[in-house]
This record gives C-alpha cells, sequence and structure tokens, in this order.
C-alpha cells in the first residue's frame, strides 16, 4: 500500500473515531492534531526542565495509532486519547444495559491530598481504588456497576499554600442515593476548609459525555474563593510551568490506564490495555 493510501485509510479511521465519540456526546472530543501539539510541548518541557530517563521514553515516536513503547504511560496523549475512544464506548454500553440508576460522584477525600513539593507516591492510587472498592463492595449489592478515575489538581488557598488534591470521578449504576450517601461517607477533620464537600452525588446527564469526563486529563490549579452569596466558588486556572512539569511527570510514572477504576468482576483488556477490577 502506497503512504498516500496508507494515510487516506488513517485519516479516514479518525474520522470515524470523531464522529463515534461526537454520537456519544463529546463533540469535542481531541482530535490527533491537538494531541502531537500537546505532546510536542510536554516532551520539549521534559528537555529544557530534566525528567527520568524512563519517563521520557519512547514518547517522541507515539502517534495516534501506536506508540514508541508497547504500553505507554498514563502521560501520553496519543494513549490517552486511544484508551478513551475505547473506554467510552464500552463503558457507555454496559451503563445503558443496566437497569440503573445511575449517579455521576466525585470524592475528594482529604486524606488523598498531599503538599506540592512532596515527590508522587504511586501508592496513593491504589489507596483511594481500594478505599472506594470496600466501601462499594460494603453495599452487597448484586450487578452494582462503577466506573470513572482518580485524578489529580492543584488547590491554592488565600495563605499561599498549595496542595495536590487526589480525587475521584466514578458513575455507580445500581444503588439508591441514600444507599451511596451511606457508604460513602467521611468524616472531614476540622483542619478541612468548611467549603469541602468530600463527596457529591448527581444525576446523570449525558452518560457518554459524563463517562467521557470521569476519565478526562484534567491538570489545573483551583483557588477557592467567597461569592457574593456567600458561598465558596473555585478559579479554574491552568498549571504553572513547574506545577505543569510535575503533573506531567507523575502522569508519565505511570502506565496507561492505572488511574481507571472499574468495580466489576473481571478484569479487562482494551487494545492491549489491561485494566483491573478493583
Ligand atoms: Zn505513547
Amino acid at each position: 500500500m502506497s503512504i498516500s493510501k496508507r494515510g487516506d485509510k488513517e485519516a479516514r479511521r479518525q474520522h470515524r473515531i470523531q464522529s463515534k465519540m461526537a454520537a456519544l456526546g463529546i463533540p469535542d472530543f481531541e482530535t490527533p492534531t491537538a494531541c502531537a501539539e500537546r505532546q510536542q510541548i510536554m516532551v520539549a518541557r521534559f528537555g529544557r526542565r530534566g525528567a527520568q530517563p524512563e519517563t521520557v521514553e519512547g514518547l517522541g515516536d507515539c502517534s495516534a495509532d501506536t506508540c514508541g513503547m508497547f504500553e505507554c504511560r498514563d502521560g501520553c496523549h496519543y494513549a490517552a486519547r486511544r484508551l478513551r475512544h475505547n473506554l467510552v464506548p464500552l463503558a457507555a454500553e454496559f451503563f445503558s444495559k443496566h437497569k440503573g440508576p445511575l449517579w455521576f460522584v466525585t470524592i475528594v477525600h482529604p486524606e488523598w491530598s498531599w503538599p506540592s513539593t512532596q515527590p508522587f507516591d504511586p501508592e496513593r492510587i491504589r489507596e483511594a481504588h481500594q478505599w472506594l472498592a470496600a466501601r462499594l463492595e460494603r453495599l452487597n449489592i448484586q450487578g452494582l456497576l462503577a466506573m470513572g478515575a482518580w485524578e489529580f489538581v492543584l488547590i491554592e488557598e488565600d495563605d499561599g499554600s498549595r496542595v495536590w488534591a487526589g480525587h475521584m470521578h466514578i458513575i455507580v449504576a445500581g444503588a439508591s442515593h441514600a444507599a451511596l450517601t451511606r457508604a460513602l461517607a467521611i468524616r472531614t477533620p476540622k483542619t478541612v476548609a468548611a467549603y469541602i464537600k468530600p463527596v457529591v452525588i448527581k444525576n446523570v446527564g449525558n452518560r457518554g459525555r459524563q463517562i467521557g469526563y470521569c476519565i478526562m486529563r484534567f491538570g489545573e490549579r483551583r483557588i477557592p474563593y467567597e461569592g457574593r452569596n456567600g458561598r465558596v466558588n473555585q478559579n479554574h486556572l491552568p498549571l504553572r510551568t513547574p506545577e505543569q512539569h510535575y503533573f506531567d511527570q507523575t502522569l508519565c510514572s505511570l502506565n496507561i490506564g492505572a488511574r481507571v477504576f472499574w468495580f466489576e468482576p473481571r478484569p479487562r483488556t482494551i487494545q492491549k490495555i489491561a485494566i483491573y477490577a478493583v
């Protein structure tokens, strides 16, 4: 096959992926071109600021179709895109067949935060996954299904203190609102700012879009402020260069799929990416 024909075929395949994601409620799904730009910027930053060789290895050879290394990293923009366009349709199908009810749950556990200067410890992800799996198991509901991911953002307080806040976004099917509220209850210590609600349980709007949101790459800085109505809101800002470097390095130290949480009886493999049921 000539290079141009192969290129045409690949272009058609990518077009089909964008259409499929749009049909699932994600019309703004990241394109290979956007991934290329982000990957280039990230790799150049690693070059300037320095990174562990195993973090960077192969990243320059990744593409929309295949990666420079067999099992790429969570920080690779292409690998993350492939994971999303494989996992979102699959999860959407699972949830559409489930009798429900469906909930979109955000968990910001105070114990999942760490000071911004501290090196990242991958155990944090395992601990969060295990905590959540244990709470869901306690519900003892046959056919309970949950899917989502662990992620982290930078929280910047008035006094300048900064912490990385680990949290989970998941879709849960098969438990009532009341049962979930009880199962996921977290007692917050007095040191935790009063505005932080550790667990928020909401209705699911567009299923595909919300599943996509759960496993999105979302590095940002949040600055809490008091709104006119007295309620505390958060400003969402981009990370600064050293913070972005920390964020990207952390994701590139993880295998692709390492942040995904799938509460279901058996592990599955999606396009050579092992997703472990917890
Ligand atoms: Zn890659």
